[in-house]
């Protein structure tokens, strides 16, 4: 019997119910784990093993033969077995002629060789049909029964026939295969698992240096001037008010953050008269995690109401009203109400409700779940249009509880001044600069150059002949 008949035969089920034999190579953790599920799932499973004594952790019912004879006995071979050992398969190259070969393996760093796993694999057995799955899966989660762990694989190979096979062991087991094309997405794939959140890097880790700047700047004005003019210990800021003069600065700058990098876009985009040439890279970077600033930033929205909610019930707080009830009932005198300070109070308040309702929206659109449900022109409707509505509303916010006190000299504590008013800088940038792009001699030609037109073509006939078909 030829090798290719042997295959036909391996994918030949014995009779009508039962499914064609699926071999794995190691019986280490993934090895087992999945001969597991697959054998739980109605495939007949072989291990290929270097010993073929088999360890407690094989399933009892699956055989445990070497690496040729249980190749024989299926057209599907998973390789459970790490990259650098893989040179055990070049003398088996002609068994393997033909087999579909599953690549599981994961690096331990990402681009860690020039070619990822699978196409390594290819080189190595180049009459075997290569496929890329499961390796974002772990052998703990296939253990635990997937049931909190993403049931989605990543599936990719040159060979339509040999895919499939793969993608319909994935479905048995109760995932979800997914596409990914040839195996040149096979390095994408094998980086997944090893990317500690992308995203979210530079948004975390600006925020932890601005929360670091302004915790020192705080303690500066705050704590330390009062301690040294006035013998006041106020250290017990630590606790409330100055988180609750962190938390609001952070959440302006970085939602203002958010809309920096699409202002700076549209100015780059009309200097140059062109969107036909890329961003500088970290524009491009900035744009991408824009997301994540704007979750951040409503993350320290939140804690700034959460903060301002508790202020009634601060002893401080509760000393200083008492003391100044106590010495307008010794002066026998009542201070009138200052109607235009409980104008700048209210409004001051209520823009800050809706600045944080309209984040909360902005929040929840997205969410996955929420942005998969509405169409392009409406996320942009939410994302650009909302998104500057809450922008111009927490900043007047700020503007408004500043009010008077911008002039006051006792804002500013050694030159320094309060923290709201630095919080103002990026937003107020922001909102001036799309406020001068609105003006139709910039944003008509903006919109020309985002529809394709460009001041120097690169390629003028083209153009031409497109203007001409226009005026036609
Ligand atoms: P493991 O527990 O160390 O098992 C690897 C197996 O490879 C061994 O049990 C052994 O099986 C075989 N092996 C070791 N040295 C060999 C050699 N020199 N020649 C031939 N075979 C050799 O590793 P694992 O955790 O199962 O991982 C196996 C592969 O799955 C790796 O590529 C890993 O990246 C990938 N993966 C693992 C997980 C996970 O959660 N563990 C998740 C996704 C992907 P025999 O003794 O039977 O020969």
């Amino acid at each position: 019997m030829n090798k290719n008949s042997s295959n036909i035969m391996a994918l030949v089920p014995n009779n009508s119910n039962k499914r064609e034999t699926v071999c794995i190579f190691g019986t280490g953790d993934f090895g087992t784990s999945l001969g597991h599920k697959i054998i739980q799932s109605g495939y007949p499973v072989v291990f290929g093993s270097r010993s073929t004594e088999p360890s407690s952790l094989v399933p009892k019912d699956a055989e445990v033969l070497s690496h040729a004879e249980a190749s024989q006995k299926a057209a599907i071979i998973i390789i459970a077995i790490q990259r650098q050992h893989y040179n055990f398969l070049t003398p088996l190259a002609e068994i393997l002629h033909g087999k579909i070969l599953v690549d599981i393996s994961n690096n331990r760093k990402i681009n860690q060789y020039p070619e990822s796993n699978a196409e390594y694999l290819a080189q190595l057995v180049p009459g075997a049909k290569i496929v890329k799955a499961f390796n974002t899966v772990s052998a703990w989660a296939l253990l635990s029964g997937m049931l909190d762990a993403s049931q989605q694989v990543f599936v990719c190979g040159d060979d339509m026939e040999a895919k499939q096979k793969v993608m319909d062991i994935v479905r048995a087991l109760g995932l979800n295969p997914l596409d990914k094309g040839s195996l040149l997405a096979a390095q994408e794939i094998e980086n997944y698992p090893l990317q500690l959140f992308p995203m979210w890097k530079f948004p975390i880790l600006l925020s932890l240096g601005l929360t670091a700047f302004f915790f020192f700047y705080c303690l500066i004005r705050d704590i330390i001037y009062p301690y040294v003019y006035e013998k006041e210990d106020f250290s017990f800021f630590i606790a409330i008010s100055i988180p609750n003069r962190i938390c609001p600065t952070l959440a302006l700058i970085l939602l203002a953050l958010v809309y920096l990098p699409g202002v700076l876009a549209a100015i780059i985009q009309l200097y140059r008269g062109t969107k036909y040439r890329r961003f500088p890279v970290w524009l491009d970077k900035w744009m991408l995690c824009r997301k994540q600033l704007g979750l951040v930033a409503l993350a320290f929205a939140s804690l700034h109401v959460l903060y301002t909610l508790v202020i009634p019930i601060r002893s401080f707080v509760r000393w200083r009203i008492g003391n100044q009830i106590v010495s307008q009932a010794l002066n026998n005198r009542t201070e009138p109400l200052n109607n235009t300070n409980a104008w700048l109070s209210d409004s001051y308040l209520a823009l800050g409700i809706l600045g944080f309702f309209l984040f909360v929206v902005l929040g929840i659109t997205s969410l996955p779940s929420v942005s998969n449900t509405v169409n392009w022109r409406e996320f942009r409707f939410v994302q650009s249009k909302l998104g500057y509505l809450t922008l111009i509303l927490c900043t007047a916010h700020v503007l408004v509880y500043g009010g008077k006190r911008f002039l006051s000299p006792s804002s500013y504590r050694w030159y320094l001044p309060s923290t709201y008013m630095l919080s103002l800088i990026i937003p107020c940038i922001v909102l001036v600069v799309k406020f001068v792009l609105i003006f139709p001699c910039l944003e008509k030609p903006l919109t020309q150059i985002r529809q394709g037109w460009e001041r120097n073509p690169q390629y003028p006939e083209q153009s031409n002949y497109i203007i001409n078909k226009s005026a036609v």
